[in-house]
């Protein structure tokens, strides 16, 4: 009668192969960079100080706004 060879677990390395490569690839990959969340700053009419303003140009960097509460129109530059 054979001898069983020793049966290993692991023997390919598998486990410890898969574990470590689902814990870097599973879920949500970890962010904690600054652009996870960043602020958003509401434009505001430089006149009434109204936050009702559309933009109804982009000319990038350079946006053209219009108040809708008082008419205003104004730009805004994206700043890098
Ligand atoms: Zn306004």
């Amino acid at each position: 009668m054979g001898k069983w060879l020793e049966r290993k677990t692991n023997w390919l390395k598998n486990d410890n192969y898969d574990g470590g490569f689902k814990e870097k690839t599973a879920g949500r990959p970890p962010n904690d960079s600054e652009d996870y969340g960043v602020k958003f700053i509401p434009l505001r009419c430089p006149r009434c100080k109204s936050k009702n303003v559309l933009c109804y140009k982009t000319d990038f960097p350079i946006r053209y706004h219009t108040c809708q509460s008082c008419g205003w129109k104004f730009k805004s530059i994206e700043e890098k």
